[in-house]
């Protein structure tokens, strides 16, 4: 492995594991009640609770780094959200991070940069918030980036099944030295090496899409589909947990069809996800071909779409993308 990163790597498993377990305390309390009233206060307060706990812990390792996060505690420090910060202050501390509420605040905004630079991080405290509250697929995403190219990736999937041990996967990916998964919760136990999977036929494909239709284009991928002759429907599920489905041969590639011109993806909302494929022998590029460029800021911004795949059959469905492109 990259020696120069083996503590990047301790701390940001570390960092993701005390993270997953606040998002599954505060996921669990969700019930049909809050479902029914459509209350979207649990997942607010869990995305600040993961980011605070995650940004604390860069702050005090890697001071000089800088973290592109998703969320800002502008909100929490005005009158109106003191309520949520009462009880993010709460989820840290039963998490074993107590501080202030300035402190918890100061955590929180450790991720605010939003500029390019050589070295830095990039983190989604709770991705796929929308599967968050259907007590669905969430991912907490956390990358380093140098030199514009990650160098680490790590995914905490506290929903996906990890075979044999029960919910939760932290899966994680260094360059060069491969794709790996551990069970996310209860006792640390050895890494174990994924791969994409061999598919090379397209019929017999299973492809992966966001669960949301506004994310990703759901007529376009179905024509995809019906050009490929691909039988399977396709497995829909929320998150960058995609990105361990085809890591891992769950899927064979994972299709974000941009729903409108000009949406710029957000760089948190892959960065964790990405290097995971490579490593585990996939490929990802827009859909367009292009590498996913990681200097623009917090978007891919001289990017569209994604399209990550076994390694396989890249090519076939790159042509079978541009071939059903919408007029514009
Ligand atoms: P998913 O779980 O795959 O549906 O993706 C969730 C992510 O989609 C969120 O974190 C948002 O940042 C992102 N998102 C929001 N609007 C759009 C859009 N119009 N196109 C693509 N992604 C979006
Ligand atoms: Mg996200």
């Amino acid at each position: 492995m990259n020696q120069g990163l083996k503590r990047e790597l301790e701390i940001g498993l570390q960092a993701v594991r005390q993270a997953a377990g606040l998002c599954r305390q505060v996921q669990s309390a969700i019930n049909t009640e809050s479902l029914s009233k459509q209350d979207s206060s649990p997942v607010t307060v869990a995305d600040f609770g993961s980011q605070a706990l995650i940004c604390r812990l860069l702050r005090s390792e890697f001071p000089g780094d800088p973290v592109i996060g998703e969320e800002g505690a502008a909100e929490l420090r005005t009158p109106a959200g003191e309520d949520f910060l009462r009880q993010v202050l709460s989820l840290c501390e039963q998490s074993g991070a107590s501080g202030s509420a300035d402190e918890v605040c100061d955590w929180i905004d450790h991720g605010g940069a939003s500029q390019y630079s050589a070295r830095f991080w990039t983190l989604d405290p709770i991705d796929g918030t929308k599967g968050f509250l259907r007590k669905e697929q969430y991912a907490i995403s956390l990358a380093l980036i140098l030199n514009g190219q990650i160098e680490l990736g790590i995914l905490g999937c506290p929903n996906m099944e990890f075979p044999g041990a029960g919910h939760g996967v932290l899966a994680w990916a260094v360059r060069g030295y491969g794709a790996w998964q551990q069970p996310l919760f209860g006792v640390e136990q050895s890494a174990i090496a994924i791969r994409t999977s061999g598919t090379a036929d397209p019929a017999q494909l299973t492809i992966c899409e966001s669960v949301e239709s506004g994310h990703s284009a759901h007529d376009w991928s179905g024509l995809i589909a019906g050009d490929l002759a691909v039988q399977k429907s396709p497995l829909r599920m929320d998150s960058q947990c995609k990105y361990l489905a085809v890591a891992r041969g769950d899927a064979d590639l994972y299709l974000r069809l941009p729903t409108k011109k000009g949406y710029q993806e957000k760089i948190w909302d892959h960065a964790g996800g990405v290097l995971l494929v490579q490593e585990a022998g996939g490929q990802v590029t827009d859909i367009g071909g292009r590498l996913l460029d990681f200097r623009q800021g917090s978007t891919l911004a001289l990017n569209e779409g994604v399209v990550a795949t076994n390694g396989r059959v890249h090519p076939v469905v790159l042509r079978a993308v541009e071939r059903h492109r919408p007029m514009p």
